[in-house]
């Protein structure tokens, strides 16, 4: 029911009970229409309060106010007549004014006015004993009265209502949750706190601490809380908030101090879901992280070791990227195959696309020179099905590596796969990423040239084979792998013989010839693992892991014969025990030279 139903029920009710209490003193009335008289009005307090109350069987019954006016009326009418007009029964009048007013029903007030000037005027118009002329002035001044105070409850209804109406309004398009607690207990909601809590108001008014939407577990410090805001006349905090269905949420509510008239404490509270602000926080802090991280690693990009370059940028763009699981960084071969230089997780052999497949990822985005997002990698021209599958990926970015330089093109490509399946690549990791690709141009750029000097440093000019430095490093490896493994290593000393001659005879241009078609003809018979240096001059080192005296003597055996104009060459071998140092070993590679040399040359000597 209600409030004015509620009002007009319990108006009605007393007047009912109040007629039927002063029944009994009433002298010389006719019992029967006094009966009829109540039955009426007790019919007709029935309806009205119906309608306001907006009882089902009263919809689309319009008329029903009316009538139950009407019926009113005719009630009192009755009333009045069963035990006379100055029984006292004539404010009874009042009630249906005051009900059509309450419902703001200007039509029914004025209907009500006719009903009332009707009761009060018919009995006095046909002259009826009962009704003395004097009757007129109190008959005129019931019904003015009557819609003075119709007129004016309207008014007053529709000043109230408008008020109520403005404070709902201003409440219902507040965006925070509001409630309004008096005495520590919820008197007023707004649909958004219902929205946020998803407490539906009728369960959220009258709830007081320890609230529902209070997270069990901090019940206690929450009451504390609460307790502390009140004694310090309000204030705001932030505190974890749960919802109808369990869910968590941070909030922010504030608490202000507000006096509504009646003399009670209360406190008009709002609450504000923050959880897309931390969210966005978060996001904040973590991009503040990741550039802080970017910056961190592209100093170590910087600085790294060249051949620590790519595992780095693949290491980095896993860092970068959320959720991301492998990375691989593809560049050109130069037989124009896309073949991975670094992966992560590693790989026991690269990866390799063919030139011909020029819509995959990584030759696409080097083209276009602009990134490629593929969410279904599997179903994709632009993915390798083989690799999706190794990799488990369900979405792939592929970056292309290149400098701001438009010219120079892309160096390669990065590709980051995700094991989940994401609709797009998040700005954040395009940001990080397209600034992780400009920078890993650079840097591959710089350790390719660091590693070509590093080559050049190391490679003899002439004949293109390791110089003496080289070899010095190579040998302290391959001596140290051999000794680990109980191996042989043999190293044998090789000088062409007479050259000094031959240059003579030739010049000196010939000579430098010669010196290139000894190192090409010796490389090519030699297996991978071995290893031909130019030693100086017209000398060469050979160094054979694997392989003891006699082995090594057979191979060079096989080298006799390999130089034009039959030119011959000594050669003196040395065989590792597994704990010779690199330079005794040489010392005794060169000693058997000697002895070869000694030995009328054009021969082998094991030392
Ligand atoms: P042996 O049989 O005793 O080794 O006699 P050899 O003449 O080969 O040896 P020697 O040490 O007397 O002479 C080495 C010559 O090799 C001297 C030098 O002019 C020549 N030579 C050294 N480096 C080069 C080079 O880079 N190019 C050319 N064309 N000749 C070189
Ligand atoms: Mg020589
Ligand atoms: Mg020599």
């Amino acid at each position: 029911m209600t409030r004015p139903a509620k009002k007009v029920a319990v108006l009605f009710t007393a007047c009912l009970a109040v007629i039927l209490a002063l029944l009994p003193i009433a002298d010389g009335a006719r019992w029967g229409e006094v009966v009829l008289a109540v039955l009426l009005l007790t019919g007709s307090a029935t309806t009205l309060i119906s309608v306001s109350s907006k009882a089902p069987w009263t919809a689309g019954r319009r008329w029903l106010g009316a009538a139950g006016l009407a019926v009113c009326l005719v009630g009192i009418a009755l009333m009045r007549d069963s035990v006379g007009p100055s029984a006292g029964y004539g404010p009874l009048i009042f009630l249906p004014v005051l009900w059509s007013a309450l419902e703001r029903r200007r039509r029914d007030l004025a209907f009500v006015l006719v009903g009332v000037a009707l009761v009060y005027f018919t009995p006095l118009l046909l002259g009826l004993d009962r009704y003395p002329t004097t009757q007129w002035r109190g008959a005129i001044l019931m019904v003015v009265v009557s819609g003075g105070i119709g007129y004016a409850v309207i008014e007053l209804v529709e000043h109230v209502r408008n008020e109520a109406g403005r404070s709902a309004a201003i409440l219902g398009a507040m965006g925070e949750g509001f409630a309004l607690t008096r005495d520590g207990v919820i008197v007023q909601v707004n649909p958004a706190l219902t929205a946020i809590t998803g407490f539906p108001e009728s369960e959220l008014l009258g709830m007081g601490a320890p609230f529902a939407f209070w997270p069990p577990e901090s019940a206690e410090v929450n009451a504390g809380l609460l307790r502390r805001v009140v004694a310090e006349g309000g204030g705001s905090f932030a505190i974890e908030l749960v919802r109808r269905d369990g869910t968590r949420f941070p909030a922010e509510i504030s608490a202000l101090p507000t006096d509504v008239g009646d003399g009670t404490r209360c406190f008009l509270n709002t609450v504000r879901d923050v959880t897309a602000l931390r969210a966005h926080e978060d996001a904040q802090r973590r991009h503040a992280e990741q550039l802080a991280s970017i910056a961190d690693v592209l100093r170590e990009i910087g600085h790294c070791d060249p051949l620590e370059v790519r595992p780095t940028i693949c290491r980095t763009a896993l860092a970068l990227c959320d959720g991301a699981h492998a990375v691989s960084l593809w560049e050109l071969g130069s037989d124009g195959a896309l073949t991975t230089t670094a992966t992560l997780p590693e790989t026991t052999a690269p990866y390799r696309v063919a030139g011909s497949e020029s819509e995959h990822g990584a030759h696409y985005v080097m083209r276009t020179g602009t990134p490629l997002f593929v969410a279904e990698a599997a179903a994709s021209p632009h993915c390798d099905r083989r690799i999706i599958r190794l990799l488990g990926a369900e979405s792939v970015l592929f970056i292309p590596i290149g400098l701001s330089d438009a010219s120079s093109g892309a160096r390669g490509a990065l590709a980051i796969s995700w094991p989940a399946r994401r609709a797009s690549a998040t700005d954040n990791d395009m940001l990080l990423v397209g600034v992780l690709a400009g920078e890993a141009a650079i840097a591959m750029q710089r350790a390719d040239l660091l590693g070509r000097l590093d080559e050049l440093t190391r490679t003899d000019e002439l004949t293109g084979l390791p110089n003496r430095r080289a070899w010095d490093e190579l040998l302290v490896q391959e001596l140290a792998v051999a000794e680990r493994h109980g191996d042989a290593l043999s190293v044998a000393m090789l000088d062409l013989d007479f050259f000094k001659r031959y240059n003579d005879e030739h010049g000196h241009l010939a000579g430098d010839r010669l010196l290139r078609a000894a190192a090409a003809a010796w490389q090519s018979t030699l297996r991978s693992s071995d290893v031909l240096a130019r030693w100086g001059g017209e000398e060469f080192a050979l160094m054979l892991p694997g392989c003891d005296g006699a082995g090594a003597a057979r191979l060079i055996e096989r080298l006799r014969g390999t130089l034009p104009d039959n030119v011959t060459f000594s050669a003196g071998v040395a065989t590792s025990d597994g704990r010779t140092a690199p330079r005794a070993l040489i010392d005794a590679a060169d000693q058997a030279l000697y002895s070869a040399k000694a030995g009328g040359r054009d021969r082998v000597v094991v030392g």
